[in-house]
């Protein structure tokens, strides 16, 4: 199947008389005939549920479709996308243990990794993505577990050299992890370069609507564990909480790295996505190569408007053939990229608030990625107690206007720009 027919028909095959749409199957528990048959579950001999927290049908069945999308082995949902990078880099990287990452990443993700992870006693170095192999090399040591990176970074739309940053952790015996919130499966799939893992924000353009936070994890069941035992304890030793359980060697490649971190950090940390959320997120997903599409067509024409217009002071688009990353855009995600733009309009601070305050159709908001078109500056919200000194070291500069372009009419959004414009 390709992509698009994907978006419909994968992760879910009714049978004769089942209902066509997928169930949502809200119940905690589920039932067995004897205590036997549930032994076998909870020795992970057998494959099924017993408890929600664990895995649940509804949840697996859209995953099962974000999987096939990504071209992976194994999947999970999570109940945020934050879940889905902790997950992610908590079942490589513990006590002791190190994390290459690159600079240009999500500030929530980035203060997972700078702040709450090393009150855990995890460290990371950051890299500019841009960095030359040789400092990318530079950065690893040998308790690095893992190298961590952005298709296409949220906020600074930085594009991923996903080659460079591959060969660079098999260099090391590691797998590279990548969150593709922002370009999701229809505009890239990581695997076919050489990442790993995969994690998701389905929050943004996965649901699309504004309707349900979530996550996902992808494995593309590619890392071979076993060849760097030493390195991944975890899934390489028996795990005493499952009865000698070696994740590698029962599960293999494809499934070793999502069961581990199903049934032991799942278990043990509780942040499900909720059968509910994962109904809307399918219905999002259903819709979603059709709405990427148009996210993209709209976005660069607002970038090309943008680009020539007087009042604005610079605009960064990765689709604009102008941006410095254009190279990597078109051997990563030459089918489009996202939906989202920054720019600066003159008059720096005081003519970002005030161009926005009369936008009419573009809506003031903290979110991205989905139908409806807002716009967010960052220095007077997010940002707000840094000086425009701090806001410049940040790479925010205080002018910039970040809008996330949605699949409205694109001449609506073009001619509200334009009046708002038009007032500063
Ligand atoms: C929003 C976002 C996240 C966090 O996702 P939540 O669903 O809000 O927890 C992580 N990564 C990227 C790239 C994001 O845009």
């Amino acid at each position: 199947m390709r992509q698009e027919t994907k978006c419909i028909q994968a992760g879910y095959h009714p049978g004769n008389g089942d209902p066509r749409m997928i169930p949502i199957i809200q119940s905690t528990t589920f039932k067995y005939d004897t205590s036997e048959d549930m032994g076998r579950l909870f020795d992970l001999e057998a494959d099924g549920y017993f408890y929600s927290r664990l895995q649940n049908p509804t949840c697996d069945m859209v995953a099962a479709k974000i999987c096939a999308l990504e071209g992976g082995t194994a999947a999970m949902l999570t109940g945020s996308g934050m879940a889905a990078n902790f997950l992610a880099a908590f079942n490589l990287a513990g006590c002791g243990d190190h994390i290459v990452s690159s600079s240009c990443i999500y500030g929530g993700t980035f203060n997972l990794f700078h702040v709450t992870m090393k009150r855990m006693g995890v460290e990371v170095t950051f890299v500019d993505p841009d960095c030359t192999e040789e400092e990318l090399d530079a950065a690893f040591r040998p308790n690095t577990k893992l190298v961590f990176g952005e298709t296409i970074a949220n906020p600074s739309l930085a594009v991923l050299d996903i080659e460079k940053f591959a060969r660079a952790a098999h260099a090391h015996g590691v797998p590279l992890v990548m969150d593709n919130t922002f370009a999701t499966p229809i505009n890239c799939r990581p695997f076919e370069f050489g990442c790993d893992i995969v994690t998701h924000s389905t929050t943004k353009y996965m649901d699309g609507h504004d309707a349900s936070l979530g996550g996902a994890i992808v494995d593309s069941g590619n890392f071979d564990w076993m060849a760097h035992a030493d390195r991944f304890p975890g899934l390489c030793t028996p795990d005493e909480s499952y009865h000698g359980i070696t994740y590698a060697e029962r599960f293999g490649r494809e499934g070793a790295f999502i069961t581990k971190c199903t049934a032991q950090l799942m278990r043990d940390l509780g942040t499900v996505q909720s059968p509910m959320n994962a109904y809307l997120l399918n219905l999002g997903l259903e819709s979603l190569a059709v709405r990427m599409q148009r996210h993209c067509e709209n976005a660069l024409k607002v970038a090309e408007f943008l680009e020539q217009h007087e009042k604005v002071a610079w605009v960064k688009y990765p689709g604009l053939p102008s941006g410095k990353d254009y190279a990597l855009v078109q051997k990563y995600l030459p089918h489009g990229t996202c939906g989202v733009v920054s720019f600066g309009v003159q008059g720096g601070r005081k003519g970002a608030e005030e161009f926005m305050k009369h936008l009419k159709i573009a809506m003031i908001a903290t979110h991205v990625a989905d139908a409806h078109t807002c716009v967010l500056h960052p220095a007077s919200s997010t940002h707000r107690q840094m000086t425009d000194e701090e806001l410049i070291a940040a790479g925010v500069a205080p002018d910039l206007v970040r809008l996330s372009v949605g699949i409205e009419n694109v001449d609506d959004i073009l001619e509200d720009l334009g009046q708002a414009l038009a007032q500063i």
